[in-house]
């Protein structure tokens, strides 16, 4: 549904009361709960296009339309025709069961990644019926009034309202990257979208002010919508993972065709039934081509994902998920990231000395000490400047309350006010004699910011910055006296003492001022030194032991910081983030030209922990530095600016907190607590995740192997079949199943963070999962065979005996359950280990061994199964022969974990599967 442009009038060329009247919604009260409803109905939910949801019936039907479904499918129909039907029947059944465990499979794991989405979608701020509200952006219809400040993705079409100081970035929809700024003012209705200063259009980011607005369009009506309908649909793409699993599933078909070709060979020599060699060989198929791979994959990143997100990092990227764990360097801010970004301001050094500010946090009662001292803060009228200075040039608000006082804004800025207000100065109060005309932002590349204020038809400038940048654009020093010169040396003497307060942990800035009599003149010339203020921001407590914890795991941390250097260095020392004195902090603007930097030079940057004075362009030469050399680099990032190296980094973290939007979407992750440590639990999540879907691969593919193997060796012995092909149905879609899902829940191993990243080349399966995989394969299938002939041995009729193929059956079923404990970490205990501890293991082991009973004793079942009981003779074959894998495997691991790993079955791997 379009914009209504029936009278000709567009909403930029329209009042602001036009274009409210006709969206019928008032400003300050915003749509109602009916009205919203009615124009959802009307309109749709704000979404570029219908989410590709997969609906259930597509799910189900999926599962019995591929190949090897449908090979099953003629077996049973060839079994009909040829008059046996219990057979048919049963494999009908084995078709239905396969079909509803992969929907239920394939439909949990879509949902669990739906509802993960939907924590990571964006939300917007809303008035509605009189009340601010937080809503998902994709909730709103046209006529909400939508409130944005700066970092916020314009989530619709937009009628700018009331504008303050908004600009915005359009670069998404214009290709222009110079920020624009906004009116509320009508425009001509022709005027081309990039002029359209009254609109803001959804995708595009203010990167500076706040703003009300009114929707006129979502949705496919919007702009972006209107350009993205016109773009192929995207297919729903899989994650590397999910692809190297899905040729995972292949790997063995070769040797499957070679194992069936003998099958059919050697049982049509031997004059054995030809549909029945047909069947086993499809069975066989079913068998060898896992293709649930890639769902429980997919099950157990959703499980992984879940679980970061209750350690408060939710993972917006799913190929993230495999990244992660093979992090190898950590590039973290500093400020709120590592310390807890809660700012008081402890000292100021002045022309006339250096003053102590007591009293910490929100607390605005304190004093000034000038050595033992106190000083009233009027009677000096420089630290009385430096303070007024502070609270000028701020975005920051405190409203003092009953008990603590209210905050909004930046800690620094706060911290700035209760320092004025300890010395009696309210920014509200002041404002009123000084009115601000003007502010040029903060801008991180510049590392200052200004206010301009009206002061009796002239402008008062107050500009607060990093010391180096605020020092280099003073030239005159305000004391006690009144203003003199500022020269050079003075200027690096000043430069030394801001070195000094930064090497004590203190965040430095200076402060200055002048006047000016035209509003437009530039900030940062000709400036008035008042002094320098030293601020107090405690590291974080629980950091320390953290980044211990990252180093265990073979992971750097290395701080990147807008901060100074000195700042960064006493910070990073605290933290445990460098041992020796002798550590120098990088400074940004050493990276300015990194095509310049020699060979020495880089090496040092790659193994330099700290950076300082970074700007966000900084970042993405650091992070590419990085990555030439190998690295996988998480960088952390909450800035309009950050976005880029958010996206270059392997893993962009953005702080959910103090992140602006345009962080957040450009991120892989986001931190809901801001805090370093969230990184480390996602980090181990991600190994997790990894280390439990090698399991089931190595768990599945070996059953798989070892029926191939187990039909292969009786083939080669002139053997009749060991396994009838119904009895390797159920084992592939009833008995397997349940230890493969429950092993995509294992817990971490405990050294799982005291060993180094995995190479994120390195395959799911290597060269050692390749070896162990014949090794079990072949032990369980030898274990089966030697069952079989061990019943051959007891029973009258020989291997032809029903009680042979039954012992033979149930001693590779439950070979193969108990073979779960063999995929176990290299490195964990052989009694208490990740598989052991896990109860869905047990509870699995449980289920399949239930059912196999069930397999043999109820009476229909065996029927179509072709089992009969075995007696207590035959069960102790049973479970004799199975636990021989059992055993050999831990004696293997073992071996492996005490003496390394020996070479066992490589030549094997090396013909079959290289
Ligand atoms: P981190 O990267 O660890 O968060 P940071 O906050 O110091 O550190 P930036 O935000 O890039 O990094 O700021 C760089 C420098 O600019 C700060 O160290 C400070 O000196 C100065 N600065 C930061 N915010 C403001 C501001 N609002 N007004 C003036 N100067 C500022």
């Amino acid at each position: 549904m379009a914009r209504d442009t029936s009278d000709g009038q567009t909403p930029w060329s329209r009042s602001v009361s036009d274009v409210l009247e006709q969206a019928d919604v008032s400003q300050d009260e915003g749509l109602t709960e009916d009205g919203v409803k009615r124009r959802r109905v009307q309109y749709g939910p704000n979404e570029l296009r219908e989410a590709e949801r997969r609906r259930w019936f597509e799910i189900l039907a999926a599962q019995f339309t591929s190949f090897i479904i449908l090979l099953l499918a003629a077996a049973g129909v060839g079994a009909f025709l040829l008059g046996d039907t219990i057979e048919a029947i049963a494999i009908f059944a084995v078709l239905v069961i396969n079909g509803v465990i992969g929907f239920i499979t394939e439909q949990r794991a879509v949902n669990s990644m739906e509802s993960l989405q939907e924590i990571t979608e964006i939300r917007a701020r809303v008035r509605r019926t009189g009340e601010e509200t937080e809503i998902l952006a994709e909730e709103l219809v046209p006529g909400d009034i939508v409130i944005l400040e700066a970092g916020d993705v314009v989530p619709a079409d937009l009628r700018v309202l009331d504008p303050a100081k908004l600009q915005v970035d359009e670069s998404a929809l214009t290709g222009e990257s110079v920020p624009v700024g906004k009116t509320s003012e009508s425009l001509d209705d022709d005027v081309p979208l990039a002029e359209r200063e009254n609109m803001l259009y959804k995708g595009t980011y203010l990167t500076r002010g706040t703003v009300e607005a009114v929707v006129v369009d979502t949705g496919p009506d919007t702009e972006l919508g209107r350009i993205s309908a016109s773009l192929a649909e995207t297919a729903q793409e899989k994650t590397p993972l999910q692809e190297k699993l899905d040729e995972l599933g292949q790997k063995l078909v070769p040797f499957l065709l070679v194992v069936a070709t003998i099958v059919l060979v050697s049982g049509w020599l031997r004059g054995q039934d030809f549909f029945l060699m047909v069947e086993t060989a499809i069975a066989l198929a079913i068998a060898t081509v896992p293709e649930g791979l890639p769902i429980v994959a997919t099950l157990v990143l959703a499980r992984g994902m879940w679980r970061m997100a209750d350690r408060n990092a939710l993972i917006t990227n799913l190929a993230s998920v495999e990244t992660l764990g093979s992090t190898t360097i950590i590039c973290t801010d500093k400020t709120g990231t590592l310390t807890e970004n809660e700012m008081t301001v402890a000292a100021y050094e002045l022309s006339n000395g250096s003053v102590e500010v007591t009293g910490t946090g929100l607390d605005t009662e304190g004093a000034f000490q000038h050595g033992s001292q106190e000083l009233d803060e009027p009677e000096d009228p420089v630290l009385g400047e430096a303070l007024e200075v502070g609270v000028l040039c701020n975005n920051a608000s405190v409203t003092e309350a009953d008990s603590e006082p209210t905050v909004t804004g930046d800690p620094m800025e706060v911290a700035l006010l209760i320092a004025g207000l300890k010395g009696g100065l309210d920014r509200t109060e002041l404002l009123e004699s000084l009115p601000e005309a003007r502010e040029v932002a903060f801008d991180p590349s510049v590392k200052m910011m200004a206010t301009y204020h009206d002061l009796d038809g002239r402008y008062r400038v107050a500009v607060k910055g990093a010391p180096e940048a605020v020092i280099d654009s003073a030239s005159r020093l305000v004391t006690s006296d009144g203003t003199e010169e500022l020269s050079a040396d003075e200027k690096s003497e000043w430069i030394e003492k801001s070195d000094e307060m930064a090497e004590k942990g203190l965040r430095v800035l200076a402060l200055t001022r002048k006047e000016v009599d035209d509003p437009e003149a530039p900030p940062y010339e000709d400036l008035a030194l008042l002094g320098l203020v030293g601020f107090i921001d405690p590291p974080r407590e629980e950091v320390k032991a953290t980044i211990q914890g990252c180093q265990d795991a073979g992971m750097r941390v290395v701080m990147v910081t807008g901060d100074h250097a000195g700042t960064a260095k006493n910070i990073a020392q605290s933290v445990g983030l460098v041992a020796s004195d002798d550590t120098e902090a990088v400074k940004g603007e050493q990276l300015d030209a990194p095509d310049k930097l020699s060979q020495q030079e880089r090496e040092q940057f790659v193994n330099a922990p700290i950076f300082a004075r970074v700007s966000p362009e900084n970042k993405l030469d650091l992070i590419d530095l990085h990555q030439t050399v190998g690295s996988i680099v998480a960088m952390t990032g909450d800035g309009v600016n950050d976005a880029p190296a958010l996206k270059s980094a392997d893993i962009g973290v953005a702080m959910g907190q103090r992140g602006t939007q345009v962080a957040q979407e450009a991120s892989d992750m986001i931190l809901q607590d801001d805090n370093f440590e969230s990184i480390y639990h996602a980090v181990r999540e991600g190994r997790i995740i990894f280390s439990n879907i090698r399991k089931f691969v190595l768990y599945l593919m070996s059953c798989n192997l070892s029926e191939l193997l187990a039909i292969l060796i009786a083939a080669l012995l002139g053997f009749p079949l060991p396994l009838f092909p119904l009895q390797i149905l159920f084992l592939n879609v009833v008995t397997d199943v349940f230890p493969a899902f429950a092993l995509g829940a294992c817990g971490g191993s405990r050294d799982i963070m005291d060993r180094p990243p995995r190479d994120p080349n390195e395959p799911i399966m290597t060269r050692t999962h390749w070896t162990e995989l014949g090794f079990y394969g072949g032990l369980i299938s030898a274990a089966t065979i030697g069952a079989f002939v061990i019943g051959g041995r007891m029973y009258a009729g020989g291997l032809e005996t029903e009680e042979a193929v039954t012992i033979s059956f149930l001693t590779l079923a439950f070979a193969q359950l108990w073979h779960v404990f063999n995929v176990r970490e290299i490195t964990s205990g052989i009694l208490r280990n990740e598989v052991t501890e896990n109860l869905y293991i047990w509870g699995a082991l449980g289920l399949s061994t239930l059912i196999l009973f069930g397999a043999v004793y109820l009476p229909g079942v065996s029927l179509a199964l072709s089992t009969t009981p075995i007696g207590l003779e035959g069960w102790l074959v049973v479970f004799g022969m199975s636990l021989i894998p059992l055993g050999l495997g831990q004696v293997e691991r073992e071996f492996r974990r005490r003496f390394g790993t020996p070479k066992l079955g490589t030549t094997l791997k090396n013909s079959l599967f290289d």
